[in-house]
């Protein structure tokens, strides 16, 4: 299903009206169609400001929530940037727009491949999708100036503030997965880390291990 000019300018209206103002990530969203990572009986709402499931039992985030993520992240054009939690691709896909290299991972193989094919279609050639318990990071490719997790822990895994560039900055969502968490911004200084409070949120719980499909 291809976006209507109309249904786009309504989808970037909406992600204006809730904060995202950032005219590099306006632009990355507005080329990048959600319709192509939504299956099934939920493709018609797409372009709808609200999560919706995918396999696995997982969502792919809402897209306000996405363009407030990216923001936040100030990814620049040379970053190796590192997602947790693949799930549609979709997100991974904005930061394509943005970044020189996204290393994608997620614990259910099903969910990598098939974002990987959504990205081979959409013939997107920087992201590197693999599936792999991301609480651990990618330590072979490590350090990353920027990191996204989106699914939530209870605190930052200490391997991924580790593989955080110093000057590198990680958008991720805190607290108990049953209940409301908190986006943080952790910025990497030169000796520590300044931590930033962003938003409520609501995200599918960083789980450890890989998944069963
Ligand atoms: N960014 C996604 C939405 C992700 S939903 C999008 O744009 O569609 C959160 C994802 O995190 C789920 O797919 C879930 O499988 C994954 N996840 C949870 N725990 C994980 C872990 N330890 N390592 C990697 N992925 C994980």
């Amino acid at each position: 299903m291809a976006m209507t000019p109309e249904a786009k300018m309504q989808y970037l209206f909406t992600l204006r009206s809730k904060g995202v103002m950032d005219v590099r990530t306006l632009q990355a969203m507005e080329k990048i169609d959600r319709g192509d990572f939504v299956k099934g009986l939920f493709a018609e709402r797409a372009y709808e400001d609200m999560p919706l499931p995918i396999a696995c039992g997982q969502t792919i985030s809402q897209p306000s929530v996405v363009g407030l993520m990216t923001q936040a992240l100030n990814v620049q054009p040379r970053d190796k940037v590192l997602e947790v939690g693949t799930g549609s691709g979709y997100q991974a896909a904005v930061l394509s727009q943005l970044a020189r290299r996204v290393y994608t991972v997620d614990r259910y193989p099903r969910l990598v491949r098939e974002a990987q094919s959504v990205f081979d279609r959409l013939g997107i050639v920087n992201i590197t999708s693999m599936s792999a318990d991301g609480s651990f990071g990618l330590p072979d490719q490590a350090p990353f100036d920027r990191i996204l997790v989106t699914a939530a822990a209870e605190d930052p895994p200490g391997p991924l503030l580790a593989q955080l560039k110093t000057g590198g900055i990680m958008v991720l969502p805190v607290g108990q997965s049953d209940a409301v968490q908190s986006l943080i911004k952790v910025t990497r200084l030169e000796n520590g880390f300044d931590y930033e409070e962003l938003r409520a949120v609501r995200f599918v719980p960083l789980v450890e291990g890989m998944g069963q499909e």
